[in-house]
């Protein structure tokens, strides 16, 4: 039965090539590439309690992804950092009827080495070292007065780094998970 052999053969196959496939998709969830002018935002929500995940390249935030040398350099993602800090209540803006405030657990740089690394196309310097992709991940716990389901989340990042462009949002609450790209700041999520 050449067809029954053909099929057990496809089949065979098939079984042997999805395995890898399968953990390659899994292995990252919710992790997009690192691409310069994008940024992540996860946000997790639990009644009136939520964590904001702020993932960005350095290259987007202050110009370079090796590791800072010269003063400038140092003072140049020192300013980022404390522009993350100061402003995330508005680059993730929640309702201001729901009373939030953002609280900071951590901010500092992440390696990206293993990710694929690709460039826009216009206006991005190349890597000289290509295992020097670090981004700054910033995290923050959101504590509000009023529950956070069916509220609006606004973005306002190209206005703090211009450089940022793109932002894939990733949302996950009790009731649903959702996902979004929007650019140059222009559209929200509902939680
Ligand atoms: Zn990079």
């Amino acid at each position: 039965m050449i067809l029954t052999r053909w099929v057990f053969i496809t089949l065979a196959l098939y079984i042997q090539q999805s395995p890898p496939l399968a953990f390659a998709r899994t292995a990252h969830p919710g992790h997009a590439a690192h691409v310069h002018g994008e940024a992540r935002i996860n946000i997790v929500v639990e009644g009136t309690r939520a964590t904001v995940e702020f993932i960005a390249p350095g290259a987007s935030l202050y110009g370079f992804e090796h590791a800072a040398r010269t003063d400038a350099e140092k003072k140049a993602q020192a300013v980022a950092f404390s522009q993350i800090e100061q402003q995330i209540g508005s680059m993730v803006a929640f309702p201001a009827d729901r009373l939030c405030q953002f609280i900071k657990q951590k901010i500092g740089l992440v390696a990206d080495d293993k990710r694929a690394h690709t460039q826009q196309p216009a206006g991005h310097k190349e890597h000289h070292d290509p295992r020097s992709h670090t981004e700054v991940q910033a995290d923050f716990t959101v504590a509000c007065q009023k529950p956070l389901a069916g509220s609006q989340v606004r973005f306002h990042v190209t206005k703090v780094f211009p450089e940022l462009r793109e932002l894939t949002i990733q949302v996950l609450t009790e009731t649903k998970q959702l996902g979004a790209t929007i650019t140059n700041d222009n559209g929200s999520v509902e939680l």
